[in-house]
């Protein structure tokens, strides 16, 4: 525990002098990221130094205006792509977007990172967003932008963990043709390890080296911190896959480098090919049920299914094991 606390406290002292309020959060949610990542120590002292962070008394919304993001909007022909979506307390972006240029083609463009974390809420809420925002960045910057130029349109493919938006732009037409592939499942994985970051803060509960660490932690609703606080749905049936430690292992080789492959491999020779697929389908489709107008009946239709399949991937695991 110790090298790596002191490692956070150096990393965040960089940026954050030691009495700014949000200090512990700082260091706590960097602490749990390199205990979960020990061999990228480097990676995330670089990644936290150059993003933006703005953690402010006020709603997120407001936060956003401050900062001058417009997500998912087409502005100044630039579209700009927010990573893990806009919750009511944090939000973070990816750093490439495309723009349309002048002679009508796909181009790649940067910007910073932006991690905005509004305040108005209770710390461990505070701490949960800040680690799980964290945590979508790390997972957002290797194999993260992909371009190609085709006869009549271009493409490009952006990629945040296991999510995978793919937007063709069609010249002649001048529209934008979206598909998005896994962005629940990533939301379900990344509200898993953000609990289990959680968690593992706890277990050094009366250890911390600094009274003002182990006071903030004193004034965290300790129950609540061994929660998922978002995608609480997606999370509790996507744990249940998650408890195969073969799986869980697969998934957390890869899914830092979006490296799709064995990941899906692994659960489609379980469950036969394109089920996982399938299954992101359905993670997906508890998305969209929620905004539908008959959510009430569609939510707890696609858990079902989903549930069927987890049941008969374990019904499979167990038919493996016994033979
Ligand atoms: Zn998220």
């Amino acid at each position: 525990m110790e090298a790596n606390y002191y490692l956070a406290k150096q990393i965040v002292q960089e940026k954050c002098p030691e009495k700014n309020c949000f200090y512990p959060v700082l260091i706590l949610g960097i602490f749990a990221l390199l205990e979960k990542y020990p061999d990228r120590q480097e990676f995330i002292h670089d990644l936290f130094l150059n993003i933006i962070l703005y953690i402010k008394d006020a709603p997120i919304e407001e936060l956003v205006k401050d900062c001058g993001i417009d997500a998912n909007n087409f502005e100044n022909d630039e579209k700009k792509i927010a990573s893990g979506g806009q919750t009511t307390y944090g939000l973070s972006t990816l750093s490439s977007f495309f723009y349309i240029t002048d002679d009508n083609r796909m181009a790649k463009s940067t910007h910073p990172i932006y991690l905005l974390l509004s305040s108005l809420c209770d710390p461990e809420i505070l701490l949960n967003f800040f680690i799980h925002e964290m945590n979508h960045i790390i997972k957002s910057q290797v194999n993260s932008f992909r371009l190609s130029h085709h006869k009549d349109y271009d493409t490009c493919g952006i990629r945040n963990g296991l999510n995978f938006v793919v937007y063709d732009y069609h010249p002649k037409t001048n529209t934008v043709h979206e598909a998005n592939y896994y962005a629940i499942m990533d939301e379900a994985i990344n509200t898993i390890q953000t609990t289990e970051m959680m968690n593992h803060l706890l277990s050094y509960q009366g250890i911390y080296p600094d009274p003002e660490i182990q006071e903030f932690l004193d004034s965290c609703d300790q129950e609540a911190m061994k929660k998922d606080i978002s995608y609480v749905l997606e999370a509790s049936l996507f744990r249940q896959l998650w408890k195969d430690s073969t799986f869980c292992q697969i998934i957390e080789n890869h899914i830092v480098e979006g490296d799709l492959g064995p990941i899906a491999e692994y659960y489609d020779s379980i469950m036969g090919e394109s089920e996982f697929e399938i299954l992101g389908d359905y993670f997906d489709g508890l998305d969209a049920a929620e905004c539908s107008k008959n959510r009430r009946h569609r939510i707890p239709e696609i858990e079902s299914y989903i549930q069927e399949k987890i049941n008969e991937y374990w019904k499979r695991k167990e038919k493996t094991y016994q033979s």
